[in-house]
């Protein structure tokens, strides 16, 4: 088992002005199964009178945003006209495909954010699909072994969670109220990740520092995890990804024409990706190509 493990670091960033920790894509890894980035955002406090969260209209194409709200409140926009608050224990799913844009802020009068954003990067044959916007404001929660288990996306055992995927996927919350050790079973076709989004987190053994992601490569079909009390255990899983996933700036996919063309049309506010109504404030640049 412990030889199939890695702890790897997040690093810090800004995302609309709050500091998150960015477990995936870093050097040592770029993607598990089709998810292709990990945010963890706060928990952070405002003071009276801070904005707080708050990301100007930006596109996206070739995938998902997935959010899974812990604490606080968050607005979404998009240019479909989707306007949707997400509430702890609710998630928020924009299946970006061809194109969209969207914004996201914190909602007046709710002083903190802490919540986990993802990205599953779509299926070669689904990356021009249709944009869509869904929320999920139950998802399947059952108690066993002393843990609270939500499933986010996929399937787990024999339940099946409602949010939409277009390829094998696990999204799992875990919570602790009191102390536990528990054996996962783990589908052995998965590649997975494990961060702790609160308290401490010990996975086969090995406790999780702050921050740190523990990835299981594929070939497991358990993993003993414990959590102390209070803990809160993020666990996401796919099938690796058979072609190298190009991620440049808000963009996703396996072609870099695709993504070329993408920038230019954002910058050329092509209608594509269309307008986000009621958001006030500048749309976001995207970063000059030759990075590309
Ligand atoms: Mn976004």
């Amino acid at each position: 088992m412990t030889d199939k493990l890695q702890l790897i670091d997040s690093r810090t960033t800004d995302v609309g002005g709050i500091p998150v920790a960015r477990a995936i894509p870093v050097k040592e890894r770029r993607t598990i199964g089709p998810w292709c980035f990990l945010d963890h955002i706060g928990p952070a406090r405002f003071a009276p009178g801070e904005p707080g969260l708050n990301v100007g209209p930006h596109p996206h194409i070739g995938l998902q945003t997935f959010t899974w709200m812990l604490e606080g409140e968050i607005l979404h926009r998009d240019s479909l006209g989707s306007e949707q608050v997400i509430r702890p224990g609710q998630v928020n799913l924009m299946t970006a495909g061809q194109g969209i844009a969207h914004t996201e802020e914190s909602v007046a009068g709710h002083p903190s954010v802490h919540a986990a954003q993802l990205w599953i990067a779509l299926p070669e044959t689904h990356q021009a699909t249709r944009p869509r916007f869904d929320h999920y404001p139950d998802l399947p929660r059952w108690q066993k072994h002393g843990a609270w288990f939500t499933l986010l996306i996929g399937t787990y055992q024999d339940r099946q969670a409602p949010t939409l995927s277009f390829a094998p996927i696990l999204g799992l919350d875990l919570q602790a109220d009191a102390p536990c050790t528990l054996t996962l079973p783990l589908a052995p076709e998965f590649e997975h990740g494990l961060l702790a989004l609160a308290g401490e987190v010990t996975v086969a053994g090995q406790t999780l520092a702050a921050e740190q992601l523990a990835y299981l490569a594929p070939g497991a079909s358990e993993v003993i995890i414990s959590l102390s009390a209070g803990a809160r255990l993020l666990l996401i899983g796919g099938e690796p990804l058979a072609k190298p996933l190009q991620i440049w700036w808000n963009f996703v996919s396996f072609d870099k024409e695709a993504i070329r063309i993408a920038a230019q049309d954002w910058q050329s506010g092509d209608p594509r990706f269309g307008e986000v109504a009621g958001y006030v404030g500048a749309r976001l640049t995207a970063p000059s190509l030759a990075g590309l």
